[in-house]
């Protein structure tokens, strides 16, 4: 979604779109491929203006399929975020050097108009887990035969399975 910088008014105007979420999974298709998008992005979005300020207050909706970075199972959930932003018009950038547009929460805009998708892309981006978990509670799987902990243990951890742990067994039988 593009909009024109002059039809953001000093009266909130409220819009409903989709982004597609293309450049998201082109950002997961390479070495990460922690999360992929198969819905559009769906933004409910309020913006006006003070002065050459942009002020955008919305709410950004999707599903997310997230892959599991313990067990590797493919598993969905949904992604909800609020956000707030203001573009300020580029020439403050210069004279505001010294502030630190990120800790005041600033992006600046220049031209006529706004692309609005890579604003609401990093704000799914900011909403998406440090990893990809399908629960807290996830047991993964075994690192020695591979099988799904969370369906059955197997019988690696058993130490009456394994031969070599045998030698400590008749140890403590002699304690
Ligand atoms: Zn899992
Ligand atoms: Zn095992």
């Amino acid at each position: 979604m593009k909009l024109l910088i002059s039809q953001i008014t000093e009266t909130p105007k409220e819009l409903d779109f989709a982004e597609t979420p293309d450049e998201l999974n082109r950002l997961f298709s390479g070495e990460n491929k922690d999360f992929s998008f198969p819905d559009p992005l769906r933004v409910h979005l309020v913006h006006y203006r003070s002065g050459a300020d942009l002020f955008f207050h919305g709410r950004v909706e999707t599903v997310v399929e997230g892959h599991c970075s313990r067990c590797l199972k493919s598993y969905s959930f949904p992604l909800e975020k609020e956000f707030d932003f203001v573009l300020a018009p580029d020439s403050t950038a210069a004279k505001n050097k010294e502030l630190n547009a990120d800790e005041l929460g600033l992006s600046f805009y220049r031209g006529e108009e706004i692309s609005l998708e890579p604003l609401i892309r990093e704000q799914a981006l900011l909403a998406l887990p440090t990893r990809p978990l399908c629960d807290e509670e996830c047991h993964g799987l075994c690192p020695r035969c591979g099988a799904d902990l969370n369906e059955a243990e197997c019988r690696c951890g058993d130490s009456h399975a394994d031969p070599r742990m045998a030698v400590f067994r008749d140890m403590k039988l002699h304690q």
